[in-house]
């Protein structure tokens, strides 16, 4: 039986990569230690923070993220004015 930790597994030995949220990093890397880079979300450059969930970038304010530390750096925060933009 495998699940989806397992194909993620396979498709990052393939050199096939994906997000993958803050939850998803932590059950893959549960599994397989050290198996998932965490990437920026914007970007998809590796943060460098890999399986180290309390190092993550993430906007506080927003909660985006993870973010490599260029991208939190020019980060526009749109939290409270998204509903507003036409
Ligand atoms: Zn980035
Ligand atoms: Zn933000």
């Amino acid at each position: 039986m495998s699940d989806w930790i397992d194909d993620e597994k396979r498709r990052r030995d393939a050199g096939e990569r994906r997000a993958l949220d803050q939850s998803q990093h932590a059950a893959v890397n549960a599994r397989y230690p050290g198996c998932t880079l965490e990437h920026c979300f914007i970007c998809d450059e590796e943060t460098g923070r890999a399986g180290r969930a309390e190092d993550s970038i993430y906007c506080c304010d927003c909660d985006l993220g993870p973010f490599c530390e260029h991208c939190i750096g020019i980060h526009q925060c749109t939290f409270g004015t998204e509903q507003f933009n036409r």
